[in-house]
């Protein structure tokens, strides 16, 4: 196929592809899986050509990883168990509580091995380098290079994720709002069980173990300054909170594993025309780091539902809906009670004034804690 230079050439004809999933992310990897498991024929494109490092906290939540089990994939020993949250603030106070439902830490790209390993002993035909044009339905418009690739499939799924450059430069958002830049890098020092958070005023940092006894360093910001080196970046941002300044400066950076986001925006998306999934049908704020585990689960009752419509005569857009239904009814108000929270810690006064509280009220922390996370089972 890499041969077919200035030819159109057919993918797909005589292997008779049923659904056409766009993106392997987790959500479209979790999506093919479910699809294949119940005898579907997939093909999965996704556009970049390797199984890149991906920005992200990698931090996976209990939810996440029953989810995981249940698609067929299985977390290594060394990818640490989280239990707990830390929350830090500018004046050097900090709260801690256990976090109901064990989490893991996982870089992006061991979790894409395990999800396309499943895919591949499922059947799954996966597709890389092909890009498939935003809003394709029937007629699906790809590209492999400037080579257009012609897919034929019965259902198309988009789960194309957030857009994002990865170029450092701040843009203005829908409605003049800035938006967000994010800078991730791993690195090596002292570990705990505990996802870290620390506000920095202009937005904040996260920190948690990952596999290879490393540690994933995540920043999400609103105004990074003028400097254009994202190590600079994350280190003038901590200079604002004293506990996140010491332990980062004991932290030896993997300058090769720094990646960036500029242009974030989580603003909720307009209705789809198509069949979404993961964040490509609406992005979380990434504070309660739920991302990952609902773009699985999504993919999983996606995945269900689409075989379900396609033995009836059910429509696109009947199926969209359903899916979103359910999908809102599953997540929805904890994505909203993310959106609120993280209003909250972007504001340095605000972040402050619940950090006292939590003090003050920790039950009350620990029952908001409580209702940030799933009803699926804890997972050993
Ligand atoms: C700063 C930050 C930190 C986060 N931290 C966490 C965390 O700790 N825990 C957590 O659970 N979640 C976290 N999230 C959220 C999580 O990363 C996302 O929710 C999750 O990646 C969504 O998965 P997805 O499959 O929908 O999209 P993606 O992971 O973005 O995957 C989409 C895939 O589609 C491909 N693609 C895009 N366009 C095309 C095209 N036209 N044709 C073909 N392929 C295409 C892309 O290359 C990509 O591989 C974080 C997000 C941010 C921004």
């Amino acid at each position: 196929m890499g041969g077919c230079e200035d030819r159109r050439f057919v993918v797909t004809e005589s292997w008779g592809t049923e659904v056409l999933v766009v993106g392997a992310g987790p959500a479209g990897l979790a999506t093919s899986i479910e699809l294949a498991r119940r005898g579907r024929r997939v093909l999965l494109a996704e556009r970049s050509l390797s199984n890149r490092r991906k920005l992200c906290g990698e931090f996976l939540s209990g939810d996440g990883c029953q989810v995981l089990k249940e698609l067929g994939g299985e977390l290594t020993d060394d990818c640490p168990r989280i239990d707990g949250v830390l929350l830090t603030g500018m004046r050097g106070r900090g709260w801690q509580t256990s976090i109901p439902g064990l989490g893991r830490g996982c870089s992006r790209q061991r979790l894409g091995l395990i999800l396309a390993s499943v895919c591949d002993d499922l059947g799954v035909k996966r597709l890389r380098g092909v890009r498939v044009e935003p809003g394709s339905g029937l007629n699906i418009t790809a590209r492999r290079g400037t080579v257009p690739v012609e897919i034929e499939a019965r259902m198309t799924v988009h789960a194309s994720g957030r857009a994002g450059s990865a170029r450092l430069r701040p843009s203005k958002g829908r409605r003049g709002r800035r938006q967000w830049l994010a800078v991730a890098v791993h690195g090596r020092g002292r570990r705990s069980t505990q996802v870290q958070l620390h506000a920095t005023g202009t937005g904040y940092v996260g920190v948690n173990g990952i596999e290879g006894d490393r540690i994933n360093v995540c920043a999400l910001l609103r105004a990074p300054g003028t400097a254009v080196d994202p190590l600079q970046i994350l280190m003038s941002e901590s200079t604002h909170n004293p506990l996140l300044h010491n332990y980062l400066s004991s932290i030896t950076f993997d300058d090769t594993s720094v990646c960036t986001v500029a242009g974030l925006d989580f603003g909720r998306q307009s209705p789809p025309r198509s069949i979404t999934v993961g964040d490509a049908a609406g992005a979380p704020t990434p504070l309660l780091g739920l991302g990952l585990a609902a773009a699985l689960r999504g993919g999983q009752m996606l995945g269900k539902m689409a075989d379900d419509a396609m033995q009836t005569t059910t429509t696109t857009s009947e199926l969209s809906a359903r899916y979103q239904r359910a999908w809102r009814a599953e997540f929805g108000r904890r994505f909203a009670l993310g959106r609120h929270l993280q209003r909250l810690i972007m504001q340095p006064l605000l972040a402050e004034i619940v950090l006292l509280g939590l003090h003050q009220f920790p039950r009350l922390g620990e029952r908001v804690v409580r209702a940030t996370r799933g009803p699926l089972p804890v997972v050993s």
